[in-house]
């Protein structure tokens, strides 16, 4: 038997693999299509079988999950650009892929992570979101609030198993989750200021950068995530996983040039034109832990400076140069 995770090879996923490698001996399933994951995340892991298919396909989501003793559903169209461009595609993902991971987990009674997201809160204000706060989402035109409420009908979802299947789901909604091997190609925040920085331009910093976001070392959210699944005390609970020291997007820039010693600018560019028109973003994201720290006696607090050092040691890399013809 094995550990299933959806999207393990994503940037999350990717290291929830090496933390089930270091934790336990039992081998790994990873389901993903590869649409913003990457090979190279897991390239020559021993106990890894890689399934190359997509959550959507549900008899590939049954046979995996029929062979599994737990289940991570990590695998979900991410990143506020992505998610923006391809709207249609980030619902069916979303909606479709769960509904298959939960019906087949079902069928075979295996324990289930849902991976959620701090978007669910909206643009709420009433810092910091506790689960049973009251949620503010805008209009369905905008594909953002679509793919809030997607995330919102998955952690139902999940609840409504646990409780009329008796399945053990527990749903993690995550907040910024950063770290090495995040691409900044879907609009990600710090790789892409740290990828500015490097390379001496301008860090692009949207709208007048007062709002806040609470920075969360993968790590920390990974170790978490395990912890949840494995605590029966925890099933059929939503937990916030973030660390609660919300840092404004102009100060992260700031640190970002100093950390670097880079001689870049900050340019501050409108949403309209980073985005379109209808543009909207939450101002003030920060988790209440009170309930993670009270279920597994510790709370995600890697301070920002640390997570920024680990992202630039890894960015500053020299890559291997290609031998001359
Ligand atoms: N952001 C920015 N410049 C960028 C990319 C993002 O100022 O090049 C801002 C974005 O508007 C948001 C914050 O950084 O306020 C976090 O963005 P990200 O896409 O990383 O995460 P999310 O919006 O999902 O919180």
């Amino acid at each position: 038997m094995a550990t299933l995770i959806t999207g393990g090879g994503g940037f999350i996923g990717s290291h929830l693999v090496d933390l089930l490698r270091e934790e336990t001996n039992e081998s790994i399933i990873i389901l993903d299509n590869f649409s913003t994951g990457t090979k190279d995340n897991i390239a020559g892991f021993d106990r890894v079988e890689v399934i190359n298919g997509s959550v959507c396909e549900s008899d590939i989501v049954d046979g995996a999950v029929s062979r599994a003793t737990e289940v991570y559903h990590l695998a979900a169209a991410v990143g506020v650009e992505k998610i923006v461009d391809n709207p249609l595609d980030s619902l069916q993902t979303n909606l479709e892929g769960t509904e298959n991971v939960l019906e087949a987990a079902a069928e075979h009674q295996v324990p289930t992570f849902i991976a959620s997201s701090s978007e669910v809160y909206g643009k709420s204000t009433a810092v910091p979101f506790a689960e049973s706060d009251n949620r503010i989402l805008g209009p369905t035109t905008s594909p953002r609030w679509s793919y809030a409420s997607a995330k919102a009908v998955d952690e139902a979802y999940g609840l409504a198993y646990h409780d009329a299947e008796d399945l053990p789901v527990v749903v993690g909604r995550y907040f910024n989750i950063v770290g090495p091997r995040q691409s900044g190609q879907y609009g990600m925040v710090i790789p892409t200021f740290v990828e500015q920085a490097l390379a001496g331009e301008p860090l692009t910093v949207y709208g007048d950068g007062t709002q806040t976001r609470s920075f969360t070392h993968v790590e920390e959210a990974v170790r978490a995530t395990y912890e949840l699944l494995h605590d029966p005390d925890a099933h059929g609970e939503v937990f916030n996983v973030g660390a609660p020291q919300p840092t404004s997007i102009n100060d992260l820039a700031e640190r970002v040039i100093e950390l670097t010693g880079s001689e870049s600018e900050i340019e501050h560019i409108p949403y309209e034109v980073a985005y379109d028109e209808d543009f909207e973003e939450p101002q003030q994201r920060e988790p209440d832990v009170s309930q993670l720290e009270a279920t597994l006696g510790w709370r995600p607090e890697t301070e920002l400076d640390r997570i920024l050092e680990d992202v630039i040691e890894e960015r500053r890399e020299p890559t291997v140069p290609e031998a001359a013809e």
